[in-house]
């Protein structure tokens, strides 16, 4: 049986090329980077290579890159010392974002007595910016975090148009960008953004790695205390074969991005035509013109097939997704989804596909007949 993954923004297969350079260093590269001997000069320098390959990619200085173990590591660092080190008194992000924000808030809300205003959505799932300006008319320090691209639904903020109002409103902006890194391009010499945070399992590179852009002088103090590594904002010795096989995925990614972006909007053209023909009454949650490597739809099937549907996919060799990888396994309803759909549609089957330049027709085809099986 051919199996199936379209389920790229849980996570993503990895680069044969960054295995082979993650080896490499593992086998060869096994100095510690703060050691001063010179099998440390040589990790260091391969970290400092890394960091200076993804700051161009950004068109940032290699010194606001700070590599840490994953998104929501970042998330939460720049989250707690705004409020705790920056006196942030409020923060205004909205109800749709991943829990690494969401939580994250509610924690400091609960410990520091902040108060957070949520941005209201609009039923196609975008945040409605008339309403973030007006939030912006109160006088307190404030921190706004809003998501680029959604993970469930694919929705995409204009990040030129946002970052801009919150400069003109003097506040910090913080923006999850794990889903669009290495999908997309993001100058933040052009783009007045405060923090953007990256996962490089989500780009084909590996877990348990990402990193943070902390624009300079951004007055961010550590999450935890330690060594010296990273100026002291994040200690602890680097993940130095990790820490190469994001650069190299991420370089991987934006070399290929134009060629890559392409055959994957044909395909995902390619799906909703399909859907169309074969299932007249679906919808797309979000919008038809969201983000090109994810599609949300809510399938015209009765509710008692809602609880089987990824079963019956997975006994196929297709692996989707019904919201975000930590509940798809969960009966809750997704909470973005909630924010969005009646009670109504919400008890309707909806899934997450998600795809990569790995996909192919062939892959949706597959998806498409085991649909029908249904
Ligand atoms: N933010 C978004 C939008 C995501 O999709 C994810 C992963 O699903 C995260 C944050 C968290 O990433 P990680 O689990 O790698 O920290």
């Amino acid at each position: 049986m051919k199996k199936v993954y379209l389920d790229n923004a849980s996570t993503t297969a990895i680069r044969p090329e960054v295995i082979t350079e993650m080896t490499k260093i593992l086998s060869e590269d096994y100095g510690n980077p703060s050691s001063t001997h010179s099998f440390g000069r040589n990790a260091k320098s391969i970290l400092e290579l890394s960091r200076k390959s993804i700051a161009k990619h950004f068109n940032v200085s290699a010194q606001e890159i700070i590599f840490t173990s994953c998104g929501t590591e970042a998330t939460n660092w720049i989250l707690r010392s705004a409020v705790k080190d920056l006196k942030v008194k409020r923060i205004i992000t909205s109800k749709i974002e991943h829990h690494a924000v969401l939580y994250t808030v509610l924690a400091l809300k609960k410990e520091y007595n902040i108060q957070v205003d949520y941005v209201a959505v609009r039923p196609n799932g975008e945040v409605d910016i008339t309403h973030l300006v007006e939030l912006l008319s109160q006088e307190k320090k404030t921190l706004v975090s809003l998501m680029h691209v959604n993970n469930e639904i694919g929705t995409d903020l204009n990040l030129d148009r946002i970052s801009t109002i919150c400069q003109e409103h003097n506040v910090l902006f913080h923006s999850d960008t794990v889903q669009s890194i290495g999908k997309t391009v993001i100058d933040l010499q052009k783009l007045p953004i405060d923090f953007i945070v990256a996962s490089a399992h989500k780009f084909h590179g590996p877990k348990g790695v990402g990193f943070a852009f902390v624009r300079k002088n951004s007055g961010l103090q550590p999450l935890f205390y330690g060594g010296e590594q990273e100026k002291g904002l994040r200690a602890g010795t680097e993940a130095l074969h990790q820490i190469a096989g994001m650069a190299k995925a991420l370089s991987l990614s934006y070399a290929n991005l134009e060629a890559e972006k392409k055959g994957i909007t044909e395909l995902r053209t390619y799906l909703i035509n399909q859907l169309k023909l074969e299932f007249p009454e679906f919808k797309i949650n979000g919008s038809s013109e969201g983000f090109y490597t994810v599609l949300n739809v809510l399938l015209p099937f009765s509710e008692d097939k809602t609880a089987m549907i990824l079963f019956h996919l997975d006994m196929k060799g297709i692996a989707v997704s019904r919201g975000s990888a930590c509940q798809s396994g969960s009966i809750k309803p997704s909470h973005v989804l909630a924010e969005m759909l009646s009670n109504e549609d919400l008890k309707k089957p909806s899934l997450r596909i998600s795809f990569s330049h790995e996909n192919t027709k062939e892959d949706i085809d597959l998806l498409i007949q085991a649909l029908k099986s249904i």
